[in-house]
């Protein structure tokens, strides 16, 4: 390794650390810190965040950057080095090229908007967030114009979140799962109901779903003596280097398969960056390379394993161990059509594999025409009913259960929805490849045997750390772009079976 390469990474660890440092506070924050510490904790946090920014965007940073870019020209662009630079140039310009100014203003209106949309959402009334959105569309438009496009300001929010995939290419993405998912869910729709009123109406105790979600956890590979699992009221993952990577779960006595289904999605994050090789940890390449590659881990073992038939004949009888009252009269095949039950609903976060992407169509849509002013901010209640009629056909009966259901935009975040529907289109892709390679992938699913496609995601996708892009990445391992096929392939087969189509 060459000598300015080495002190680039020297400087550029320390600013690191304070991030990982501000994250520790964050999950002690979410997980177990008092209410009331609350205001000292924010403190806290600022301070270490703004010492990070000052270190990450001081003009030393420039030199160094400029003097290591020069010594790794002409390296090949997969080496480490190469790599290196190549993602540490690309944070620092999107970090130094919004103004200090704009960022300030940025985080005094997101502390403001976070906390009228709690407020909005209790009362159900979108009028007390209207003009915090307003201002967070606002700023977002600049941020746009400070950061650069070329054919559409949501191009520079999304690069933030999906570096390498432009709005072009989401919207075509997005139409061709349109075409395949509108006529599925119809079809679906015509079909008798499912009953699963022994998930929503029984009880399950939450000890024993806790230890079920640790069973799991380590089945799938997950390790704990590089982890650890607690409860939190919105689950994440969080981690401090590939050695300390931590899940975030939250149970109730009903709906058994929510929380499991809550610490397998996280799980999958959390397999991803325990995967990442440890000589990358404290660099810029440390860690998961973008949201959608991220996603497509956590959805991946979500629906792709978790939901599939082979699991739950390994699991199903367990689960009826753990749960006799609730589940003695229930057969195999009815809990499984029951988890897998297809109804448009509301709540994204609730909703099941064939309907989840149509709650990101619509997302993605307003918040484009937001931005480019075609949609007005005081219309976004009624535009969003309308999408909800158009894609699922129910109206929200509330703003709570429409426009102000989720929390991205009090954050500030506009441009990071598309991510979820490009990780569940990547999962699909990546399924399908480790399918191909290893064909008896599925029968060891039915033995809890879950090493042979671990370790395919370690070889393909976890071993780069934050080296490619996801175009990049799928096409260097599956020498494809992003695709809608392979999802489409996934669903239909999946759900003619089982709603016998
Ligand atoms: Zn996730």
């Amino acid at each position: 390794m060459g000598e300015k390469v080495e002190q680039f990474k020297a400087y550029m660890a320390r600013p690191l650390d304070l991030h990982m440092a501000a994250a520790v506070l964050d999950w002690d924050q979410e997980v177990y810190m008092p209410e009331e510490g609350i205001n000292a904790r924010a403190e806290l946090l600022a301070t270490l965040n703004t010492l990070a920014h000052e270190l990450e965007t001081a003009d030393e940073v420039r030199y160094l950057l400029e003097a290591a870019e020069a010594e790794v020209a002409g390296m090949d662009y997969e080496s480490d080095d190469a790599s290196l630079i190549r993602v540490a140039r690309r944070d620092y310009d999107q970090q130094t090229k919004i103004p200090a100014e704009l960022v300030a203003r940025e985080s005094r209106a997101t502390s403001k908007a976070f906390v009228a949309w709690r407020k909005a959402r209790e009362e159900k009334n979108f009028t007390k967030f209207q003009p915090h959105l307003q201002e967070i569309v606002d700023i977002n438009r600049e941020k746009a114009g400070c950061l650069g496009y070329k054919e559409h300001p949501y191009d520079a929010l999304l690069n933030l979140f999906e570096t390498g995939v432009t709005t072009a290419q989401v919207e075509s993405l997005f139409n061709e799962l349109k075409a395949g998912l509108v006529p599925l869910l119809q079809e679906i729709a015509a079909r008798p109901p499912v009953d699963d009123t022994f998930l929503v109406e029984r009880t399950y105790a939450e000890d024993r779903q806790w230890e079920l979600t640790l069973l799991v956890l380590r089945d799938m590979g997950y390790n704990f003596k590089r982890g650890r699992q607690d409860k939190a009221p919105h689950p994440f993952t969080t981690n401090f280097s590939s050695t300390d990577v931590r899940v975030t779960t939250r149970l109730s006595p009903t709906l058994p398969q929510a929380g499991l289904l809550g610490s397998v999605h996280e799980g999958g994050h959390a397999l991803y960056e325990q995967g990442i090789p440890e000589k990358f940890n404290r660099t810029s390449l440390g860690g998961g390379a973008t949201l959608g590659l991220h996603e497509s881990q956590s959805r991946l073992w979500e629906n792709q394993v978790a939901l599939s038939r082979p699991f739950w004949t390994y699991y199903f009888p367990i689960m009826r161990a753990f749960f006799p009252d609730a589940l003695h009269d229930i057969s195999f095949d009815r809990f499984y059509r029951a988890i897998n039950k297809v109804q448009p609903s509301f709540i994204r976060v609730e909703a099941d594999e064939v309907t989840y992407n149509m709650h990101i169509f619509a997302r993605f849509e307003l918040e484009k025409d937001l931005l480019t002013g075609d949609l007005k901010v005081a219309d976004v209640p009624e535009a969003w009913n309308a999408k909800y009629e158009s894609y699922l056909g129910i109206t929200p009966p509330d703003d709570a259960q429409g426009c102000l259901q989720d929390i991205h935009w009090s954050h500030g975040t506009i441009g990071y929805f598309p991510t979820y529907t490009l990780g569940t289109a990547i999962s699909a892709q990546l399924y399908a490849g480790a399918l191909q390679d290893i064909p008896d992938l599925e029968a060891g699913f039915t033995r809890a045997e879950f090493t042979p496609l671990l370790d395919w995601m370690r070889s393909k996708v976890h071993v780069h750390g934050r080296k490619f892009t996801a175009p990049e990445l799928l096409r260097r391992e599956l020498g494809q772009n992003i695709s809608a096929r392979p999802l489409l392939d996934y669903m239909r087969k999946k759900y003619t079976t089982l709603y016998e189509l």
